[in-house]
């Protein structure tokens, strides 16, 4: 954080308070700021003065005698290189996940970053985004590359293989948690130690928990990804991926990297992106607490002795609801013939609250195709993590998703109001059914 110039120090911001001024300007030396960030659109800046300290400073850095530090740069060169809006989102970012954060065009420009920065020749990952397992083959493309599953012997596929000390050109470890779209948490701390184990980097896509839910790096993960379109952005209205590295010449090495890949975020995603992140902890703990109360209430409808409420007689009791799954929910006895095991308490890994995004499982694939469609405040749409609360027939945009499964993403509605209009779906499509609508 900048000084104001306040003759006594303050104690350590916290999260909230660091979202709303960690990209503040120093009072002192720039007394007549806008409360609001400009919006800077220019792509190109004017050369630094021949006579100037930016002129020598970059005459020297292309003689490789100088480094600029890019994320502090004193002058601009090109909206590729940097550009003051974006550093400014940035600099929140960076603030709130306690880490050196990097933007991208898109969660998967910044999936496919954090693969060439790790040019892995052996991958450990389970399900999860499926755009993430596409874009996987797209770096595998004239190269052989091993994908192995997250709970697969990791020394046994490294044989053959010479990893360097870095990990370079060794195994990666992939992680997705809470995963999407089940909203369950896997067990960050084992993974990592398989991976620590035979020196391996372990990547965490944490875009189902922001802050102020989960640090990824506490449990050690080297790397956190998120697609910035969903929490970070939290309108439904830009498209961002971030990228956070505890060490600065990683982060140097990656935007390095996305200045040649060409992935920089443009500068209204980031003007918009600063603007959300002002408001993310108010959001995402109402969001998840809203998710919570959803899921307690979803789940209730399958168990044995019943539903709770007596609006949901006339449907409950595992008519249209069978399993829901929520980071809530466990631990749990493990699903036979699941990879997944929702035996993982995580509560430590998820001090925050649990995900705003969780999904439940129809009875009858039929409902879930239709339910989306029955509803007032829920809009059928794929995309999470925005105001409006949204219900998506998963297999829709994953082909190999479970055809039952419905995904839930809770905005900033009233859970009641949230409650009764699913309680109004479930209603309508046994309605359906009798009448032999559904179809
Ligand atoms: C949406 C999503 C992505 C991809 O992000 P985009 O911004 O759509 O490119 C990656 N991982 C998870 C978990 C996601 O939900």
């Amino acid at each position: 954080m900048t000084t104001n110039g306040a003759p006594t120090a303050l104690p350590t911001p916290s999260l909230s308070t660091r979202a709303l001024h960690a990209d503040h300007p120093d009072h002192t030396t720039h007394p007549n700021y806008p409360v609001a960030p400009a919006l800077s659109l220019s792509t190109t800046f004017r050369s630094p003065h021949p006579h100037s300290s930016d002129a020598a400073l970059l005459e020297s850095a292309m003689r490789g005698e100088a480094s600029l530090d890019m994320q502090d740069p004193s002058f601009h060169i090109y909206s590729r290189y940097s550009s003051s809006t974006n550093l400014r989102a940035e600099k929140v970012l960076s603030q709130i996940m306690g880490a050196h954060a990097l933007t991208y065009s898109s969660g998967l420009s910044a999936s496919y970053a954090a693969l060439t920065f790790y040019a892995p020749r052996v991958v450990a990952i389970r399900r999860g985004y499926h755009g993430v397992h596409v874009g996987l083959d797209v770096y595998s493309r004239g190269r052989e590359v091993k994908v192995i599953d997250l709970d697969d012997d990791y020394s046994a596929a490294m044989e053959g293989i010479d990893p360097t000390s870095t990990g370079k050109g060794g195994l990666l470890v992939w992680v997705e948690t809470p995963l999407n779209p089940s909203g369950e948490a896997r067990d960050l701390s084992k993974y990592v130690r398989l991976a620590q184990a035979v020196n391996a980097p372990v990547v965490v896509d944490s875009t189902f928990a922001p802050p102020p839910l989960q640090d990824p790096f506490t449990q050690g993960a080297d790397m956190v990804m998120h697609s910035g379109t969903k929490y970070f952005g939290g309108h439904s209205d830009l498209l961002c991926g971030v990228l956070a590295v505890k060490d600065k010449k990683s982060w140097d090495g990656l935007w390095s990297d996305r200045t040649y890949l060409g992935s920089t975020l443009g500068s209204m995603e980031s003007y918009l992106l600063l603007r959300s992140l002002r408001t993310l902890t108010v959001r995402v703990a109402k969001q998840s607490a809203t998710a919570t109360e959803l899921a307690k209430w979803l789940h209730s409808l399958t168990l044995p002795d019943g539903p709770v409420e007596e609006e949901d007689e006339a449907w409950g009791k595992g008519k249209v609801v069978g399993r829901t799954t929520h980071s809530s929910l466990q631990p749990r006895t493990p699903e036979p013939g699941s990879k997944e095991d929702p035996s993982f308490d995580p509560s430590t890994q998820m001090p925050g609250g649990h995900a705003p995004t969780f999904a439940f499982r129809t009875t009858n694939p039929a409902y879930a195709t239709w339910i989306p469609h029955l509803t007032e405040y829920f809009t059928p749409a794929t995309s999470l993590g925005g105001v409006e609360s949204l219900l998506e027939h998963r297999v829709k945009s994953d082909a190999k998703e479970d055809p039952r499964v419905v995904r839930v993403s809770v905005g900033l509605e009233d859970v009641g109001d949230l409650k009764a209009d699913l309680r109004g779906a479930f209603g309508r499509v046994l309605q359906m059914e009798k009448e032999g609508k559904l179809k």
